[in-house]
């Protein structure tokens, strides 16, 4: 049966704000100037107007945070961290509300919003929190470097937001974050609890707009430092543009990440694990198990039970508490994950779907009989599409798993603990999970090798990153990744 969540508290906000959402700028909601349309992917309905950020508003909203910089940094690490704490609380608080909003603006189901994405944007805000209580030891001979400018894309959006403005704030900075032009509505949901929280006008901006005002965050002289996640394309575009400027810079970009299941593996736990890999957040996750490689032995029971659990996945309405997959985040997106497989098929590969309603919804999908140079194996899809490889030799698979431009993540399943060490080792990801996947903490770095990114967040190393390192006489400063 059904059990749709209630989503009335939303519908009155998105009511409320019918005639267009501004910028959140110096403190203050700006009225909304040339607004684009918000809509909900899984009816097509649009809920929102939301304002397109010109150069004119960046620019305002850099001078906020550079006009609120020096007060922030100057506060104790013990009273920025009591507006982390407060503002993680005020994540639980509204945990309903955030959950009901990101899954009508993103089409992510409503269980994986409320008991993943909520839950971890509070926990980075009380972890960040932590790093600030203890701002004066950790952060000596560092300073923060300013003002942050930061692009996050739309497949968390309020999980990369936390991911950016938790270690930023932590670290004394203050930030110009623009959420991605899918899904900007959380964000500015989030620009309210700023507000109730008090925190101190300028501290945070959010300015809403596409590519063009990304772009200008990126360009603008008032940014000391540009924190993006996003495609691997822009990611290059960016590092390139800031190359020479003095601006720090981390990139968290696209994957392809190898799921790698040796003979001696749980088959069941790895089909769990499949589940989790590819097929949570309707696979549009960076680093997203999308390569499954087995050993050959196990290839045809791997199979047949990897196809008989994705046939019992329920494809639909985000808002229903038994959903599994809920909707593409864009019809554009959807477009793409099209062409993608009907490049593949064109191949001659062998194509297993699961059901998806009518609509902004693609099946979740199995693809064998794959080469490995093939498309749909070496092209980020960020749709539920996951492909199966056999290998011979555990050597065949590191090689197979190393076999791709990108290294976010990989994860390895087998009983044998052993073999699980010599394969991580071997793997060049920046995060091998073993008989697990996707697990995510903010106490521990994340980024990626080769095309996958360029700096780490979370753990030391994320936090390390919104400080800048300056020499004393005599001293040597290993440059920050
Ligand atoms: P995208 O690069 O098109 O957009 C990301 C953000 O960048 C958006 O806010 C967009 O408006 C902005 N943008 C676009 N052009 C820009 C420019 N020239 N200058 C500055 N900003 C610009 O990517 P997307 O389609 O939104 O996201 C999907 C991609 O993100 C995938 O490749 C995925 O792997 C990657 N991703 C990576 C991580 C990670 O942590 N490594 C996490 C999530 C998503």
């Amino acid at each position: 049966g059904t059990a749709p969540e209630d989503a009335s508290i939303v519908t009155a906000w998105l009511e409320k704000h019918q005639n267009g959402l501004g910028h959140f700028i110096d403190g203050a909601f700006t009225d909304p100037g040339e607004t684009f349309e918000v809509a909900n992917p899984a009816t097509g309905e649009v809920i929102a107007h939301v304002t397109q950020g010109s150069e004119a508003d960046v620019d305002a909203a850099v001078a906020a945070a550079r006009r609120a910089q020096p007060k922030w940094a100057a506060l104790s690490g013990h009273e920025r961290a009591r507006y982390l704490y407060a503002i993680a609380r005020h994540v639980q608080q509204h945990t309903r509300f955030l959950a009901v909003l990101e899954t009508i603006d993103n089409g992510k189901p409503i269980r994986e919003s409320r008991d993943i994405d909520v839950p971890l944007v509070a926990r980075h805000f009380y972890h960040h929190a932590g790093w600030a209580e203890l701002a004066e030891d950790e952060f000596a001979g560092t300073e923060p470097y300013g003002v942050c400018g930061q692009v996050i894309p739309w497949n968390f959006p309020l999980l990369m937001l936390a991911w950016k403005i938790a270690p930023a704030l932590a670290a004394g900075n203050t930030v110009v974050l623009k959420p991605a032009e899918y899904t900007p509505l959380t964000a500015l949901a989030f620009a309210e609890i700023c507000v109730e929280v008090g925190l101190p006008a300028g501290v945070v901006n959010i300015v809403t707009g596409d590519g063009a005002t990304g772009a200008a965050i990126v360009a603008h002289k008032g940014v000391d430092k540009v924190a993006f996640t996003g495609s691997t394309e822009v990611g290059r575009r960016i590092r390139e543009q800031t190359a020479g400027t003095g601006k720090g810079l981390t990139l968290e970009l696209g994957g392809k990440s190898p799921f790698v299941v040796m003979q001696d593996a749980d088959l069941d736990a790895a089909v769990e694990g499949v589940v989790d890999a590819i097929w949570f957040n309707q696979g549009q996750v960076c680093c997203a198990g999308a390569r499954v490689l087995v050993a050959e032995a196990v290839e045809d029971r791997l199979v047949a039970k990897l196809t008989a659990r994705m046939k019992t996945l329920r494809v639909g309405d985000p808002l229903d508490k038994n959903t599994d997959m809920g909707a593409i985040v864009h019809p554009v997106q959807l477009a793409r994950i099209r062409r993608l497989m009907e490049e593949g098929a064109a191949e001659g590969v062998t194509i297993t779907q699961g059901e998806a309603p009518e609509g902004c919804f693609y099946p979740p999908t199995l693809v064998t009989d794959v080469a490995p140079a093939s498309v749909l194996s070496t092209e980020e899809i960020f749709g539920p599409v996951v492909t199966v490889t056999p290998f011979r030799t555990p050597d065949d698979a590191v090689e197979l798993a190393n076999n791709t431009a990108y290294g976010l993540a990989a994860s390895i399943w087998s009983e044998n603990v052993n073999t699980c060490l010599d394969l991580a080792g071997q793997i060049k990801a920046g995060v091998v999970w073993i008989n697990c996947t996707n697990v995510f903490d903010a106490g521990a770095g994340f980024g990626g090798y080769r095309e996958s990114g360029f700096g780490r967040e979370g753990g030391r190393e994320g936090m390390m990153a919104y400080r800048r390192h300056h020499a004393r006489r005599g001293e040597v400063v290993e440059p920050a990744e």
